[in-house]
């Protein structure tokens, strides 16, 4: 590496302390930190692998953006409130412009989620970076993909299927405007749905983050919970970015099976229906079904039944 791991890390990882519960962050051989006795501690880690995950001309800032994103999007998920991060970072060298862009990226990030970094580790191989995220909940109230019940609606927010169609943009070039401007940055900038996750938390059966695709994704979900689900074709979300650049077809196919979008999916019981619907959440939410007895996903238009195969659409296959 061009520098030494140690100044790596006290340039551009050591940062001052932000929170008050690191009682010891990085720089010593672990990290200490204080729960609260009325909260449980959320943990969730995942790599992200260039080629893999992102293309390789991605840049360092939107690397750094991305590795915690998902991470965050995972807490979401869980209806947790962010507190800690740790990051494990495997670099080819030690490029002061990229260490500089890629924590430019993840800083940013962590500064809008008030998330401190508090330790990692800096080795040399190919770029993967992992990110290890922890967050908190209330004692007695976290959200899992296996309590949806039948009659629960289906839910999802914003409009999945941009990111694919993002990622699908890049690797094509296809001409620049500001629609597909929108769609890059909403597979290479997504939006953690923190706040969401916060007031889900006290209405929704069950959540999750749709990373591989809404219908596989869902299918994760109905087999964690036992049940089956309906989906109406025409309750999809309508994003105007992707109809500006895609047919109607391939809008459907890239929401119902394109990754990367880190919405979050989730039921509401009847119960909750009303008060969820009265509730300005950002970004807005639609229902697309309804949990059923059973098991596995139908689809319907104008409530006939149709046959989706939801993984006949491969985002890295580049033809959508
Ligand atoms: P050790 O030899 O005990 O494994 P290291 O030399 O790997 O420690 O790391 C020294 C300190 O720097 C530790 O506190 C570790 O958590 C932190 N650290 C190492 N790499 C990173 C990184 N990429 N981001 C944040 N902290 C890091
Ligand atoms: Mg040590």
């Amino acid at each position: 590496m061009g520098l030494g791991e140690f100044e790596v890390i006290r340039r551009y990882f050591a940062r001052a302390n932000t929170r008050s519960d690191v009682l010891l962050g990085v720089g010593d051989d672990a990290a200490v930190l204080c729960v609260p006795s009325d909260r449980r501690l959320v943990v969730t880690v995942d790599a992200i692998i260039e080629g893999v995950h992102f293309p390789n001309d991605t840049s360092a800032e939107d690397i750094g953006y991305r590795a915690l994103a998902v991470n965050l999007s995972d807490l979401a998920a869980m209806g947790a409130q962010p507190a800690w991060f740790t990051l494990a970072l495997s670099l080819p060298q030690a490029h002061e412009a990229w260490l500089q862009g890629f924590a430019r990226g993840l800083f940013d990030l962590a500064a809008q989620h008030h998330i401190e970094l508090v330790g990692g580790d800096t080795v040399r191989g190919p770029l993967v970076i992992t990110v290890q995220a922890m967050g908190l909940t209330e004692a007695d109230r976290w959200l899992t993909r296996s309590g949806a019940k039948p009659g629960d609606a289906i839910y999802v927010s914003g409009n999945p299927g941009e990111a694919a169609a993002g990622l699908h943009i890049m690797q094509n070039s296809l001409p620049e405007t500001a629609a597909s401007r929108w769609l890059v940055q909403r597979f290479l900038r997504p939006s953690p749905r923190i706040a969401l996750g916060r007031v889900l938390r006290l209405l929704a059966n069950a959540a999750m983050d749709i990373s591989d695709g809404l219908l596989i994704d869902l299918e994760k979900l109905c087999a964690a919970s036992h049940c089956g689900a309906t989906v109406e074709l025409h309750s999809l979300p309508h994003s105007s970015s992707m109809h500006d650049t895609f047919d109607a077809a391939t809008c459907e196919r890239l929401a119902l099976s394109g990754g990367d979008d880190y919405e979050l999916l989730f039921t509401v019981p009847p119960q909750h229906e009303v008060e969820f619907s009265r509730l300005a959440v950002d970004p807005p939410c639609h229902r697309i079904g309804r949990i059923t007895s059973g098991s596995g996903v139908r689809c319907t238009r104008d409530a006939k039944e149709v046959a989706i195969d939801v993984r006949g659409f491969d985002h890295f296959a580049g033809e959508p």
